[in-house]
């Protein structure tokens, strides 16, 4: 390898790791990133081959090159599939270092702040990564801490907060897909909301047109961290007659975000208002899965739509 780490002083310590990468692929097919936009240089083995190449001078470091290595959601699904144990994420924190220093910043999935900014620094307070900051004028991005959680979006009042590519994880596009799915199914029920971390693998039977039938009484739709759970996505199933709202998150220790902490409080806040409108606060329910757990996933499904069964519709 040649060697040019002068130049990439914080990704000079993977170079051993790099070469551990087998190339098997197993990681990619695991990536939210690539089951959105199908593009196998979206995936985590085409940023661990960018980053081989960065350091042995075969890649040139770019704008397109930083674009790629910025869009990455933390969700840390490659690492857990990886086959030879290479710590992903970390390797793409330091090769973002690097970029960043060589003033090569993404934007990727980093969250920005638009000019309608009201600084009221709510987001710096809900950032769990402490990536944002004020500095006296503007709100501040840090690209390298960011971890594209998202939460920040949630919470900001003035709609100023934003990710430049949601990857299909945008708010409104789920409020979209779940009317889109109320409209178009006769039997429809509730939306099961997955967070990306607890409940992974059928995303893709989630997206796929052809896991579509028209008996279907529920709908996964997948978040990407039970953080972005905010009251405004959770009540916008019933103004289309849902019956009743699941939320899966990851078991309280496991949450990067401390996502989950957030999506149990919204969800009892929920219970709360519920029950003082005197609806069963059981039509909302929020279960934690731990990653890839799919047979817990499906239990609690079905045990939730028993139990909404029993209950009928909202009168
Ligand atoms: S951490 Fe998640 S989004 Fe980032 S490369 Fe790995 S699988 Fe893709
Ligand atoms: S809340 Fe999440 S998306 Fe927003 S700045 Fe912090 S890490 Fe980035
Ligand atoms: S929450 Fe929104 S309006 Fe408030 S400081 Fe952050 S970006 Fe600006």
């Amino acid at each position: 390898m040649e060697n040019k780490t002068k130049e990439f002083k914080h990704l000079e310590k993977w170079q051993k790791t790099l070469a551990n990468c087998i190339r098997c692929g197993y990681c990619y097919e695991h990536c939210p990133m690539f089951k959105y936009t199908g593009w196998e240089s979206d995936a985590p083995r085409a940023k661990i081959i960018t980053a081989f190449g960065l350091l042995s001078g075969e890649v040139e470091p770019s704008e397109s090159v930083s674009q790629k290595m910025f869009s990455c959601f933390y969700c840390k699904r490659c690492e857990a599939a990886c086959s030879s144990g290479v710590a992903l994420t970390d390797i793409f924190t330091d090769a973002k270092k690097d970029l960043v220093e060589m003033d090569l910043k993404g934007p990727g999935t980093t969250s920005t702040t638009k000019l309608t900014c009201a600084r009221c620094l709510i987001c710096l307070k809900a950032c769990p990564h402490e990536a944002r900051s004020y500095d006296g004028k503007n709100i501040v991005v840090d690209p390298v801490k960011c971890q594209a959680c998202g939460i920040c979006i949630e919470v900001c009042p003035a709609g100023a907060a934003t990710i430049q590519n949601s990857f299909g994880t945008d708010r409104n596009m789920l409020m979209d897909r779940a009317s889109n799915f109320f409209s178009t199914h006769e039997a429809a029920k509730a939306i099961i909301f997955a967070c990306n971390w607890s409940y992974y693998p059928d995303l893709q039977a989630s997206v796929l047109p052809d896991a579509e039938t028209r008996d279907k009484n529920y709908e996964i739709l997948v978040n990407m961290c039970g953080g972005r759970l905010e009251p405004q996505l959770l009540m916008a199933p019933f103004l289309y007659n849902a019956w009743g709202v699941m939320a899966a998150v990851c078991p309280e220790d496991k949450c990067d975000h401390k996502g989950n902490v957030r999506a149990k409080k919204t969800i009892e806040s929920l219970k709360n208002t519920f029950k003082s409108i005197d609806i069963d606060p059981e039509r909302v329910r929020l279960v934690e899965i731990k990653a890839g757990d799919k047979a817990k996933f499906k239990a609690e499904i079905d045990t939730f739509m028993d139990n909404l069964n029993k209950m009928g519709p909202i009168r």
